[in-house]
């Protein structure tokens, strides 16, 4: 049960997408929003969330798969619209305390710009 008659709270990304936290977005429509890393770890560090407040990729379920679908595609338009399409890019969605997530609303990095190193630490 929620304290505030089911209103959740509002997640830091939820506030990003609803322009009540400032942020350099570069794409957005009805599903998803994408904007820059407040912390990048190269010359592109791009988050592209679903509107929707999922916690995570293992929260989706069945009814996620059409806005799963969109948010792949989107991966590689932005890729394309920033020039890392070529050269390559990252994809990163951080599950969970074990693989660092910090904010409890589905992320998913794009990162590039630069050579990569696999595995990471
Ligand atoms: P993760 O560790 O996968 O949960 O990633 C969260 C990401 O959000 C980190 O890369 C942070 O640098 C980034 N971040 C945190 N706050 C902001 C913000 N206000 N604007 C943009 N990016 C942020």
């Amino acid at each position: 049960m929620c304290e505030n008659g089911g209103e959740m709270e509002k997640t830091l990304f939820q506030k990003i997408a609803d322009k009540e936290i400032p942020a350099a977005i570069v794409y957005e429509d009805d599903l998803c929003v994408a904007f820059r890393d407040v912390a990048p770890v190269a010359p592109v560090h791009i988050l592209l969330i679903p509107r929707k407040p999922l916690r995570d990729i293992a929260a989706a379920g069945p009814e996620d798969a059409a806005l799963l679908g969109h948010l792949m595609l989107k991966v590689g338009e932005i890729a394309r619209a920033e020039g890392l399409a070529e050269g390559g890019f990252r994809t990163v969605m951080n599950t969970g305390a074990e693989a660092g997530q910090t904010v409890p609303h589905l992320h998913v990095h794009i990162i590039g710009g630069r050579s990569l190193q696999w595995p990471p630490g």
